[in-house]
């Protein structure tokens, strides 16, 4: 008999169960609906192919329809990881004003230098050192680097869009506004 039933092995789930499995002494049961997959090469082509979302995976949800009778399909994966096995990766903080206006409303410790240090804590970033940036984390991050045959890519473009719209350090800055690389939860080049 476990001591805690984790019902769901997606991204809170999954981290969840590891975390509390960190104490021996506490049996942890993760119950996911969809397959897993123990290593990279077991993952299943169609979660491997990111160029297409994943119908295979993916418990099929669709919203009801609105006044015109349109509607939409809510993506929700259908594996271990949940949808971090399928999204895009992309590693965002959210502004720190918005953490700031919810600790002014009320909510005691979402003030962004409250939320910083499980940030730093959470991740190991790739490009960048500092204040704003974590070291040992258990979560890569990176900038992605797009092939640089893309017209959008080409230095030329990419110093354009800087010099238009500087971006102040990355995107996980206090203030993440202006142009600059997409951050992205990878390592090995792999997102
Ligand atoms: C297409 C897409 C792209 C996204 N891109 C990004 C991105 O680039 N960057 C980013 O930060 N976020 C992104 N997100 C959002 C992010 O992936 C989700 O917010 C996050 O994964 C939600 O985590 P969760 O643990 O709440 O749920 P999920 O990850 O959805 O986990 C729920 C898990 O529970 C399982 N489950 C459900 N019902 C049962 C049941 N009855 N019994 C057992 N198991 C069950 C499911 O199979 C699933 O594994 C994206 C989301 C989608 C759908």
């Amino acid at each position: 008999m476990a001591d805690v039933l984790v019902v769901g092995g997606g991204s809170a789930g999954c981290v969840l169960a590891a975390r509390l499995s960190e104490d021996a002494g506490c049996e942890v049961l993760l119950l996911e609906g969809g397959p897993d997959a123990a290593v990279m090469g077991e993952l299943p082509p169609d979660v491997v192919d990111a160029s297409e979302p994943t119908e295979a995976h993916d418990w099929g949800y669709v919203a009801e329809p609105d006044a015109l009778g349109r509607s939409i399909s809510l993506p929700r994966a259908r594996i271990i990881g949940g949808c971090s096995s399928t999204n895009g990766c992309f590693a965002l903080r959210g502004a720190a004003a918005d953490y700031d206006g919810w600790a002014q409303a009320g909510n005691v410790g979402w003030g962004f230098g409250d939320v910083l240090p499980f940030f730093r804590r959470l991740e190991t970033d790739a490009d960048f050192a500092g204040d704003w940036h974590g070291a040992s984390g258990p979560l890569p991050s990176a900038g992605i680097r797009p092939p640089s045959s893309t017209p959008s890519s080409s230095p030329s473009s990419t110093r354009r869009g800087a010099a238009a719209c500087p971006m102040p350090g990355t995107i996980t800055s206090p203030v993440p506004w202006g142009s600059g690389r997409r951050l992205a939860m990878l390592a090995a080049g792999c997102v």
